[in-house]
């Protein structure tokens, strides 16, 4: 690269953060997809962003329809009007979004990487045209019901049951923690049959189905949790997903959504650094910068060097995945390491930016808060152990 290219490439470089030159291994398209999201985060989440995290609430549905014209929504899937990015340039848009906020993005890895995956991957091609076209658009919301207020965890024990009644089913049961519900058209929701856990496509709207929104949360304010009541709920036969036989495909539609938070968490870590990198060049105690302090510097080192190892391993999972050839487990190391070193991060940032760093005024300690959901769903760090352990030893310690 010539001093001109090199000039050049750091000046619409990823942030002065990439140490490594990480950013030179990105393609053209990864870079402008990354520019136009960076700038949508910029002009439409950031400005507004403090004040959603105040109130708890977020313009969930006019955000999704600006995210839809950009082809944000379920991105690395293929056909009914997704956009069949690349894995990396995703997880690009990913690491973009949660820069602005760990909401913001679970809104769109909820909708794209749970909801929408579960369907493409999962679905009869009536499923896919009813639903997909217009949740790419944004036009319609998808949540992912799960977990139960009594299974996390142990997605294995759930209690929500699907019973057939002629050619019906009929659903019974309770989904706690979902994010999107208050806002959804359709929820995914897992439940046990006789032969197994069985998903449906469930329109919110089908009698029986309600949803509450859960309040009062300290972290990821500025997303729609909710709990989703299904009382006697009758679905027509095709509303099950046909190809989703087992607990295997919700935890695959899980692995979706972990790899996008490999990548998330980097930008919500990567917010704090440069308004922490920003603050301390600019407030002086004892006469100088806080930069200038060695101990300032030595934190400030410290995290650039796990954010940058971040990034090399949200690249290489999202290489690896490209050449289709990642595995779950790889993902939780991902997920396990780069949200508990952005975590760290956040709040190391938090001490240097002294009473600030309490301030709504200043994004770190929203990021603080939100990462603190963000280390909980989608497994918590010790599930993730648990699925690293069990890889390294061959036995399984889960039970
Ligand atoms: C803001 C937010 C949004 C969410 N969105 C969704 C969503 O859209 N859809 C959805 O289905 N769910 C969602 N969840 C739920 C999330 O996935 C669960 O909270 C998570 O799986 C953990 O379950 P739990 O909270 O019941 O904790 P529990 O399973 O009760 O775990 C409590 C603690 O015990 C630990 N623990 C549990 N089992 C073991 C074990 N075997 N060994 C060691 N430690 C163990 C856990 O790691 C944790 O530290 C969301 C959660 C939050 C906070």
């Amino acid at each position: 690269m010539s001093e001109r290219e090199r000039a050049n490439h750091q000046a619409q470089s990823m942030t002065p953060l990439d140490l490594l030159d990480i950013d030179a291994s990105l393609g053209e398209e990864e870079r402008q997809i990354r520019a136009v999201v960076r700038q949508l985060v910029d002009d439409r989440v950031r400005p507004y962003v403090a004040g959603w995290y105040e109130d708890g609430q977020v313009p969930a549905r006019e955000l999704a329809r600006e995210f839809g014209k950009l082809g944000l929504l379920g991105m690395h899937l293929t056909g009914y009007g997704c956009a069949g990015a690349s894995a990396v340039a995703y997880g690009l848009a990913c690491l973009e979004l949660e820069a602005g906020d760990s909401g913001v993005r679970s809104l769109v890895s909820v909708q794209g990487s749970l909801a929408m995956y579960a369907i493409w991957r999962y679905g009869s091609e009536e499923q896919k045209q009813r639903w997909l076209p217009a949740m790419a658009a944004g036009e319609a919301i998808g949540c992912f019901g799960l977990t139960e207020p009594d299974h996390g965890s142990d997605p294995a024990s759930m209690a929500t049951r699907a019973r057939r009644d002629g050619d019906d089913w009929i659903l019974d049961g309770t989904k706690m923690w979902i994010t999107n519900a208050p806002v959804a058209d359709v929820a995914v929701i897992w439940a046990r049959t006789d032969e197994g856990v069985r998903g449906f496509a469930v329109p919110m709207d089908t009698p029986g189905v309600t949803a509450r929104e859960i309040r009062h949360k300290m972290s990821l304010r500025a997303s729609l949790t909710g709990e989703i009541v299904l009382d006697g709920v009758r679905l027509p036969a095709d509303a099950r997903l046909p190809e989703a036989t087992g607990l295997k495909a919700p935890l695959s539609c899980l692995t979706e959504a972990r790899y996008g938070i490999v990548w998330g968490a980097l930008g919500a870590a990567r917010d704090c650094l440069e308004t922490a990198l920003s603050y301390a060049t600019t407030r002086t105690q004892f006469g100088r910068p806080l930069a200038g302090f060695q101990l300032t510097q030595a934190k400030l080192a410290d995290m650039a060097v796990e954010w940058n190892k971040g990034l090399l391993l949200a690249s290489h999972l999202g290489r690896l995945a490209d050449a289709g050839k990642l595995r779950p487990e790889q993902v939780s190391v991902g997920k396990l390491n780069n949200v508990r070193e952005a975590l760290a991060i956040a709040r190391q940032c938090r001490t240097i930016l002294g009473a600030n760093g309490i301030s709504g005024e200043y994004p770190i300690m929203r990021h603080a808060n939100n990462l603190e959901s963000v280390l909980t769903y989608e497994g918590t760090s010790e599930i993730h152990q648990l699925i690293v352990g069990q890889r390294l030893t061959g036995l399984s310690a889960f039970a």
